[in-house]
């Protein structure tokens, strides 16, 4: 394709802050990506295409997911690996909600001129998403790089995971009676960005991604974790009827499952696990951000009632939050009981892009 940076040139020659040029910054790219470590990858960055040859008894599940500057992080508030993070994070959580194994990646970027001139945020962008592959053990093995437009860094991300045959689990497999849970908690991920916004957690302070998974996630909204492990034990135990990730929020995804099932749903407020980033905001605002405030990229599941849940799984807490029904004409979608058992309806208050 015609390239619209500069023509490449070594690094170190380009001390002027001109562009590094699209090669250099694919250079740049290649060598921080190293080898692809997946044994499927048979030719990883460099070529026109990546070549990956599938394991026996396994299916191929593809997601694509854009991050765009403005929209889904800002540069005062996410530092570089925060959203180097979230565009991989976003990409690996619905491989774990169709209970995949990650194995590669693609990453497209679109570069303001003035991030292209020096390699400081790229660099942090990719500690971030490097940090997090190689936790996920999936190789980044191509994408494409370009000057943006505009004055906004642009990231999308392909990911590319496998399954036993016939073994992925949808959002519409679920059945009515079926019980209803979700991994880890939620209303962190919104509680953390209302820090940023109010400059509570400054982003000089440079809070760092995890070396490993942890049992509470400190920063759930700079570097949320991808519930990979527990959607693989549920695919291997043969646990979950249907599953997802919460992206937008409970009140939304929680109607997108019941749609793909046609089903209705009860959910008890009192069960919802709250992050104490969350509860800290008072039980009301909690409740909403958990609801509502989307970006948890915790797993949604439901389970046949005669199926023994284990209280965490690789891990994860894992709670029971309501129940599947048959639709009823006239009747709410989702239902929300309250403590005092008073029940009302649950509209969809998450995000609903482009509405
Ligand atoms: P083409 O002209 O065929 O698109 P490019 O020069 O854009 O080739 O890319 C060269 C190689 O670098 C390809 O293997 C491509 O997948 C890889 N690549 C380009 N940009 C990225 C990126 N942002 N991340 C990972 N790999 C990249
Ligand atoms: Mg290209």
């Amino acid at each position: 394709m015609k390239r619209l940076g500069r023509p490449a040139k070594p690094l170190s020659s380009n001390k002027a802050g001109h562009p590094l040029g699209e090669l250099a910054l694919i250079d740049l790219i290649r060598q921080r990506a190293g080898k692809a470590t997946n044994r499927e990858i048979r030719l990883s960055i460099g070529d026109d295409c990546a070549i990956l040859r599938p394991r026996a008894g396994e299916e191929i599940v593809v997601t694509t997911d854009l991050c765009l500057e403005g929209r889904h992080f800002r540069r005062d508030w996410h530092s570089p690996a925060s959203v180097g993070h979230r565009t991989l994070a976003r990409g690996l959580s619905d491989l774990a909600a169709m209970g995949a194994r990650p194995v590669a990646a693609f990453l497209s970027l679109a570069l303001p001129k003035e991030v292209a001139a020096n390699p400081t945020w790229l660099n942090g962008f990719l500690d971030g998403l490097l940090n997090l592959a190689a936790r996920a053990k999936v190789s980044l093995a191509g994408g494409d790089t370009s000057q943006a437009p505009g004055a906004e860094v642009l990231a999308d991300i392909v990911l590319l995971g496998a399954v036993p045959t016939g073994r992925a689990l949808r959002r519409s497999g679920a059945r009515p009676g079926d019980r209803l849970f979700c991994t880890g908690t939620l209303g962190g991920a919104a509680a953390e960005l209302r820090l940023l916004q109010n400059n509570v957690i400054a982003n000089a302070k440079k809070p760092k991604p995890p070396a490993k998974t942890l049992a509470e996630n400190p920063h759930p909204q700079l570097f949320p974790e991808p519930r990979l492990a527990p959607g693989l034990a549920l695919v291997r135990r043969g646990l979950a009827t249907a599953a997802m990730d919460l992206s937008d929020g409970l009140s939304t995804d929680l109607g997108h499952l019941c749609e793909a099932s046609h089903l209705s749903a009860e959910i008890r407020l009192p069960d919802l696990p709250l992050h104490p980033l969350a509860a800290a905001l008072g039980p009301a605002t909690a409740l909403d951000l958990a609801l509502n405030g989307g970006e948890d990229y915790e797993l949604l599941f439901a389970a046949d009632p005669g199926q023994r849940i284990p209280p965490t799984l690789a891990g994860v807490r894992v709670t029971e939050i309501g129940r599947l029904m048959k639709q009823r004409p006239g009747q709410p979608r989702i239902t929300a009981i309250a403590a005092d058992g008073a029940q009302s309806e649950l509209t969809s208050g998450g995000w609903e892009h482009l509405r």
